[in-house]
């Protein structure tokens, strides 16, 4: 970690509570900042400029600002960074942060390069709610949400730490919200966060190249649809509303016909597609009538399917499915039509892969009742 980055990483005792952490505020929200201290609307463009653009975050180095103006921004504001508590280059060139928030609280985010693209994929809470039970997030619980500075801390992390290739252009090309956590159950911050991936003035990502992972919270999608329409992915996992009731509760109060209507109306009549994540585990959800019928339910549904090995953790009751179970679905699928990829595991020696991340907890006491509480305030 460059000495710089370490200037402005936030430990619990070097928080300051009165200031506000610019990278909580979207364009709009900066625009507000300024305003309202009598200033220009269009310091928020120029601050922004330097934030994400040039990975600045000392208000001394922005040079275009008054020397009066960074001067009153050192005692109002700062921009506020998780510290980097590891950096794990896997064989296979993923790279895996572990990252400490101000209270203590860790989370992963790990990027992916491939042929032409890099992919960072982020995460949106500490811990989960939804207790999928193939899934190694859940077993630790859910602890707080991830305020959307939070969330935006990772790219601005990753983005500083991975520089740029050789012909100039930024390493990380997409992303994806598929970390730790629940996008929609954190639903203003991760939009929040997303509006900031999106703006010009900030990461200037294309919709089609950020992309919100979901299990499948149904009002929250359709809200999504609204407010900022980036790429779907769901993780659908199973055919049939009895199995998937077991490897992804929240179907329960959201059921898989309910569901496939509410992707049909995300992406209307156009030409995108929802990508279904089918995590493939070993005599549970894998036979080819599994294939069959997963292919009829998702009839006149614009569909992708992204079949995904299971990765194992430890005390897990899965195992992850054979190569010829896993051709033989992926033929099923291939065969009815519908446009199916089999995702390679990525940096499995640095526990990157889906479903391992695991972070940290600061306070593992009452987990229970914060369980409880959350999942209550959630309505699940
Ligand atoms: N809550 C969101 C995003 C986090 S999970 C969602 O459910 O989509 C991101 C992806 O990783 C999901 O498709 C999830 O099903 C998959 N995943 C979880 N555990 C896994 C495991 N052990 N092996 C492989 N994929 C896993």
């Amino acid at each position: 970690m460059s000495a710089h980055a370490l200037r402005h990483f936030c430990s619990p005792a070097m928080t300051t509570p009165m200031k506000t952490n610019l990278l909580d505020l979207d364009r709009a929200g900066l625009t507000d900042f300024f305003t309202a201290r009598g200033d220009k609307g269009f310091r928020a463009t120029q601050v922004m400029k330097w934030i994400y653009g040039q990975g600045v975050t000392d208000f001394e180095a922005m040079t275009n600002i008054s020397k009066g103006l960074r001067t009153d921004l050192q005692g109002c504001a700062e921009v506020c960074l998780p510290k980097v508590v590891s950096d794990h280059l896997s064989d296979d060139g993923s790279r895996k942060w572990l990252l400490q928030m101000a209270d203590g609280n860790c989370i992963e985010t790990v990027f992916i390069p491939e042929a032409g693209r890099g992919t960072l994929c982020v995460s949106s809470q500490v811990g989960c709610m939804l207790n999928c039970s193939f899934c190694s997030t859940a077993q630790q619980g859910f602890n707080r949400n991830l305020g959307s500075g939070e969330i935006i801390a990772q790219l601005w992390i990753a983005a500083r730490d991975l520089g740029q290739t050789s012909d100039g252009e930024r390493v990380i090309s997409n992303v994806v919200m598929m970390g730790m956590g629940e996008p929609l159950l954190n639903y203003d911050n991760v939009v929040r966060a997303m509006g900031i991936m999106l703006d010009d003035y900030g990461y200037g990502l294309s919709r089609r190249r950020v992309t919100l992972s979901t299990a499948g919270v149904i009002p929250a999608l359709r809200q999504l649809r609204e407010d900022c329409d980036v790429s779907l992915a769901v993780s659908l996992h199973a055919p049939d509303d009895l199995l998937r009731d077991q490897l992804v509760p929240l179907n329960k109060k959201y059921p898989i016909r309910e569901l496939l209507d509410a992707c049909k109306d995300y992406v209307g009549e156009g030409r995108r597609r929802v990508t279904f994540e089918y995590v493939l585990l070993a005599g549970v959800n894998d036979s080819d009538a599994h294939a069959r019928q997963l292919a009829r339910c998702l009839e006149g549904v614009p569909a992708k399917v992204n079949l995904i090995p299971f990765n194992p953790f430890p005390e897990t009751r899965y195992q992850r499915s054979s190569g010829n179970r896993t051709h033989s679905f992926f033929e099923i699928l291939n065969k009815a039509g519908i446009v199916t990829i089999t995702r390679r595991t990525r940096g499995d020696d640095i526990d990157a892969a889906c479903g391992q991340l695991a972070g940290q907890f600061q306070d593992r006491t009452r987990r229970r009742e914060r369980m409880q509480k959350a999942t209550r305030v959630a309505g699940l």
